[in-house]
């Protein structure tokens, strides 16, 4: 059994996708590849100016507060966080300390099918630094980072596995791609990670009286494997009878491991103190509302109405909602389906269909995506073309083999369904006259077969229906072949 039980927390710096920057009028485009071209007196930090507060990015903030079920405190102001260092030419961040934006708040989790709440500290705004870029002997400064709007949502401690943070940080990737207010590409830096642990004996209660943050994740994997990596390097220590003082470590992802970084200086030492020349912000119910109202749905409820309406298997939604143009792809998908549902007054199960649906589109669909790096809405397979795939399946006008090699050309070249049934040869025959003839043919030439059926072997008619498979080489339906058969064998 473990000695030890590990204490994980998160803080995750989020961009948000704002026209301009969070205190001065430049253009906020993280895509940017001329260096300081969105500059100006205000985000380099000149003497004498005022900053001014991007109200959208306020509204962008509230949203993700709201979808983290933060409190939203009536009052909140900005203060200055100090330290030196070169990509912050003020010599100081905008940020906020004791009064947020979003404040408590709380997220829950699946995890190996299990529910976990996940309590938020608090979600508050700042302005994000510039960056530096190392050439030789020389340091290179850009600041058109220099003042964009983040977001630092922190976590209190509440994680035990490395898993539950992957999924956690998973989880708010989708909510503010869903929200709209972030690409979070991670790779890119919209999205970046902070991880601290610690670890304490199992049994105890209280926190460890240490904590170990692990800097700058910038992938799902590296979160995971960093936490790995220090739960054996702190277990380790801790059996051999080490102590650990607060320390901020990196992760090196080619070698695997974390090295230390430096010895973590106490919130005092940024000497926080309120920013003078922004007033304090005031939010009235009524607006709060007004922003909740108008949240769209989230994630985890698209899951949860995935799983509710169209019964599916939470591993196929979690293909979907993991991506929010599949999402909506499966969506429109199913509304054509259930369109042609009511339109022909089909009889039955309409979730088979929507299944039948979500089974191909995070299956062999997205298989293809990933192969070819594309985004489903951009590739050449419409939502109505899928449809039409899936009512043909649904029909057993084509065999699984054949509809399989349809969706392959519809990738390649696009088209409808139907008529690349036809010019492949590929439709499914249901002509009761054609398969009857082969139907008489095989009871024919399987008399043995055909007798002991008539004395009473029943399963000898799946033997018989996979003669007349062969016989049209594939392409007969099987429900006819067989209801055909039976009723000749009488
Ligand atoms: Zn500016
Ligand atoms: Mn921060």
């Amino acid at each position: 059994m473990a000695k030890f039980e590990q204490i994980i927390g998160l803080e995750i710096h989020v961009q948000l996708k704002t026209k301009s920057k969070m205190f001065c009028g430049c253009r906020n485009n993280p895509d940017e590849i001329e260096p300081n071209r969105n500059i100006c007196e205000i985000c380099t930090g000149q003497p004498g100016v005022l900053p001014v507060v991007n109200r959208e990015a306020i509204r962008k903030a509230l949203m993700v507060g709201l979808a983290l079920d933060c409190e939203i405190p009536e009052y909140s102001k900005f203060d200055r966080k100090n330290y030196f260092y070169p990509d912050l030419p003020k010599g100081y961040q905008i940020s906020q300390f004791d009064q947020p934006v979003c404040a408590a708040g709380k997220v829950t989790i699946h995890h190996d099918g299990k529910e976990k709440e996940i309590r938020i500290t608090r979600a508050h705004l700042e302005e994000d630094a510039g960056k530096l870029i190392h050439d030789g002997a020389t340091t290179l400064v850009d600041l058109n980072r220099a003042g964009v709007p983040l977001q630092e949502i922190v976590t209190e401690p509440d994680f035990r596995l490395p898993s539950e943070a992957k999924i956690f940080l998973q989880n708010l990737r989708n909510t503010v791609r869903y929200l709209g207010v972030s690409d979070a590409d991670m790779e890119k830096g919209h999205l970046r990670c902070d991880a601290n642990i610690s670890l304490r004996s199992v049994g105890e209660e209280g926190l460890p009286p240490y904590k170990i943050e692990i800097k700058n994740l910038n992938s799902f994997k590296a979160v995971e494997a960093a936490l790995h990596y220090e739960i054996k390097r702190q277990t380790e220590a801790l059996e051999a009878g080490e102590t650990f003082m607060n320390q901020t470590r990196g992760w090196d992802d080619a070698k695997g491991i974390t090295v230390e970084q430096r010895t973590k200086e106490a919130a005092h030492d940024y000497r926080y103190f309120p920013e003078p020349d922004l007033p304090i912000m005031r939010f009235l119910r009524e607006e709060v509302e007004a922003v909740r109202v108008q949240l769209p749905e989230l994630p985890h409820q698209k899951a949860q109405r995935f799983g509710a309406e169209f019964g599916l298997a939470a591993k196929d939604i979690e293909v979907l909602i993991n991506d929010k143009s599949l999402a909506s792809y499966f969506e429109d998908v199913v509304s054509e389906l259930m369109e042609w549902f009511a339109a022909e007054r089909l009889e039955g199960d309409e979730k088979k269909l929507a299944k039948l649906a979500s089974n191909w589109i995070s299956g062999d669909l997205q298989a293809m995506l990933k192969e070819s790096g594309s985004g489903v809405r951009d590739s050449k397979v419409s939502a109505e073309n899928l449809a039409e795939l899936i009512k043909m399946i649904h029909k057993n006008e084509i065999s699984t083999t054949a509809a399989k090699k349809i969706l392959e050309v519809m990738f390649t070249t696009g088209g409808d369904p139907s008529h690349i049934a036809e010019d492949e040869g590929l439709g499914q025959v249901s002509d009761e006259g054609a398969i009857a003839a082969a139907v008489d043919k095989v009871i024919s030439e399987n008399e043995k077969v055909v007798a002991d059926y008539r004395s009473g072997k029943k399963q000898a008619l799946g033997f018989l229906v996979g003669k007349v498979m062969a016989e049209m080489k594939g392409k007969a339906n099987p429900k006819i072949a067989s209801k055909l058969l039976a009723d000749k064998l009488g």
